[in-house]
Parts: C-alpha cells; sequence; structure tokens
C-alpha cells in the first residue's frame, strides 16, 4: 500500500488542477466560509458537532497570519450568530510560530480571547515534531493566562506523547483536554512508532491514560481497532457523553473526531448510539496546497483517497 501511495503522490503534480479538485472535494468543504457553514448545517441534521479549519499552515511572513486572525474571527462570529454548534482548529505555524514566537502567542492569544467572548474553543493541531514543545508551551501559556477554552492534539505515533499527557495532566488537571490521533506527520523511528500495530498500540495506550487521569478525550480516528478498544475503555469507566449539547466540557468526558467525508457511516452510528461526534471541517482557497502537501506527508492518505474512490463502499460520506 505505501509503494502504491508513493507512486500516486508522486504523479499528483502532473495531474490536472480540476481532478484534484474533484479529489479534494469531498474532503473539503469549499473556498468560502460560506461552503463550511453550509456543509455544517447539512451535517448537523446527523447529530454531529464540528471544528472549523481555514486552510493554510507554515506562513512565510508575518502579514499572513493577519488573513488567518481576521478569517477565524470572522468564523467565530458567524457560528456565534447562526446557533452552530462548532469550535475552532487553528495551526500554530499559521499563526506566525515558526517565524516571530512573541508575536505568534500574541496572535493566538487573540483568537483564544475571541473564542472565549463567543463562548467557544480553540483546539490547536499538532503540527509536525519541530513544534510539539512549542505548540504544547502556547497552551500552557493560554492557560496561566486564565483562558482555559483551548487545548492541543497529542500524536499516538510520537514516544514522547505518553509523557506529555502526564506533563499536561500534572499542570492543568481537570482543565486537561485533548485531541488523540495517530498523526499524519511521518517522523523518524528515533522519535516515534512507525509500524502500523505499533502506532495502534500506542494510540490506545495514550486513550487510556488520558481517561485514567480524568482528562476529557476527543479520539480523532477512523480506524476500527482504535475506536473499538476506545468504547471497550470507555464501557469498563462507566463513561458516557451526559453534556452532548455543551459547547465545551471539561473533567471526565469524551468524543469522536472524523475528518470530514471520512467513513460517516461510523460516525452516524456513534452518534445513533448515544456518543458526542465532531466532525473536523476544513476550507479555504488552499485546498489544492493543503491536499497536495498532506499527500507528500504521508502517502497512505493517497492510498485511502484512491480506495475511497474506487470502493466508495469502504468510505461511506
Ligand atoms: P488509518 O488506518 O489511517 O485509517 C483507517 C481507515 O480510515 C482507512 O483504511 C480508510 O478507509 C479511512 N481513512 C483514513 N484517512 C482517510 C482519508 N484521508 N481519506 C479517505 N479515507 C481515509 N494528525 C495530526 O498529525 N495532527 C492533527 O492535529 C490531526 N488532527 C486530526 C483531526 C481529526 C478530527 C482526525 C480524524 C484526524 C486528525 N489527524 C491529525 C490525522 C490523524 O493523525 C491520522 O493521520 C488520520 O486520521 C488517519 O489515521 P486513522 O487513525 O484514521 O487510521
Amino acid at each position: 500500500m505505501a509503494l502504491f501511495g508513493r507512486l500516486i503522490v508522486a504523479s499528483m503534480p502532473l495531474a490536472p488542477k480540476f481532478i484534484v479538485k474533484r479529489v479534494a472535494k469531498r474532503y473539503v468543504a469549499g473556498s468560502e466560509m460560506s461552503d463550511a457553514i453550509s456543509t455544517m448545517q447539512n451535517l448537523s441534521k446527523e447529530g454531529a458537532c464540528f471544528t472549523v479549519d481555514v486552510l493554510g499552515e507554515e506562513i512565510t511572513s508575518m502579514d499572513e497570519a493577519n488573513f488567518f486572525l481576521e478569517e477565524y474571527t470572522r468564523l467565530l462570529r458567524a457560528i456565534e450568530e447562526l446557533g452552530i454548534n462548532a469550535d475552532i482548529s487553528i495551526k500554530p505555524t499559521a499563526f506566525g510560530l515558526l517565524i516571530d514566537r512573541e508575536l505568534a502567542y500574541s496572535n493566538i492569544e487573540e483568537i483564544t480571547r475571541k473564542a472565549q467572548e463567543c463562548g467557544s474553543y480553540v483546539r490547536l493541531d499538532m503540527e509536525d515534531s519541530r513544534v510539539t514543545q512549542d505548540t504544547i508551551d502556547v497552551m500552557l501559556a493560554m492557560h496561566s493566562k486564565g483562558l482555559t477554552n483551548i487545548g492541543v492534539v497529542l500524536q499516538g505515533r510520537l514516544h514522547r506523547t505518553e509523557s506529555d499527557i502526564d506533563s499536561i495532566c500534572n499542570s492543568l488537571g481537570g482543565e486537561s483536554d485533548f485531541r488523540i490521533c495517530k498523526g499524519i506527520y511521518l517522523e523518524p523511528e528515533d522519535i516515534a512508532y512507525t509500524k502500523y500495530s505499533e502506532i495502534v498500540d500506542a494510540t490506545n495506550r495514550a486513550i487510556t491514560s488520558m481517561l485514567d487521569k480524568g482528562a476529557y478525550t476527543a479520539i480523532a480516528s477512523h480506524d476500527l481497532p482504535v475506536i473499538e478498544y476506545a468504547l471497550d475503555a470507555l464501557r469498563e469507566r462507566g463513561l458516557s457523553n451526559n453534556n452532548v449539547e455543551g459547547v465545551r466540557r471539561k473533567g471526565p468526558g469524551y468524543e469522536f473526531q472524523f475528518l470530514l467525508g471520512v467513513r460517516g457511516n461510523i460516525r452516524r452510528n456513534l452518534a445513533s448510539e448515544g456518543h458526542l461526534t465532531r466532525v473536523y471541517v476544513p476550507y479555504g482557497t488552499r485546498w489544492y496546497e493543503y491536499g497536495i502537501r498532506r499527500l507528500r506527508e504521508n502517502p497512505e492518505v493517497a492510498s485511502h483517497v484512491v480506495k475511497a474512490l474506487l470502493m466508495p463502499w469502504t468510505n461511506r460520506r
């Protein structure tokens, strides 16, 4: 599968843009904020709530960070006005983390304050291992300023994740709140698990550890061995969603998160069984760069995408 994925990725730049656009259409709400809004309004009928991502990352000048500040501000206002059950996901590098750390902190503080005013929440997406510690540090810095409506993503594949869970839970106690995923970035062997079974086991261990420490745990995986493990772990601990309508939950609790366009049938089953499900909704004009970059980072994604297109029954919207 990995070789197949690499072949597809290598040929991607040769593919006409309209073909890439057709592929992306399933996974990206559209170019405009209004596309994300209508996608969410449609999916709300399925009982899902949302986290919205404005596409783009790793900017090259601080001016670009202003675009993200303004767009996320507009988005927060629209979500509040329309009463959609949605929060936002941001990439710290889109706010300038790799260019000017101090300014990036102040940008992230500004958007987190705006989210707080709107009764919303900010999830810091986790990017590659260059910024793992910085991303955790930004989140802790916001909490120390009384902005508790922010949390990070941890990646099961990284060796450090277990100790990150310990140290974040020690610092934040009942305010600890994670998204746990396998991690999309292929990291080197000295810092990460690289085999499928090791990554699944490590992700499942991280889920156990988060639940045992009483952290709110957002399980972001489409993989049945992870979802089923999580369901057993929740059952063993007598955990259920008792605040499904709330904007943001703290303390022991959980939700399942899915990417837009991926394994909607599993998400709908979970929702019908009473589990809170959240859909990650990306939108923006940078869908092409986003798509190509994701595919380059992890050619396995290309295999999933092609499989989903050729065998749609394996990945029902
Ligand atoms: P896999 O074994 O990769 O996938 C299981 C099955 O799901 C596949 O066989 C396939 O049928 C289907 N599938 C999975 N992905 C796709 C796809 N793109 N297209 C079509 N079918 C697919 N990673 C980060 O590094 N940082 C983050 O901040 C981050 N945030 C995320 C937020 C959400 C809500 C989700 C769901 C994932 C996020 N990820 C993030 C990505 C994650 O780390 C994985 O790379 C991705 O979810 C694939 O892993 P999986 O657990 O779904 O298992």
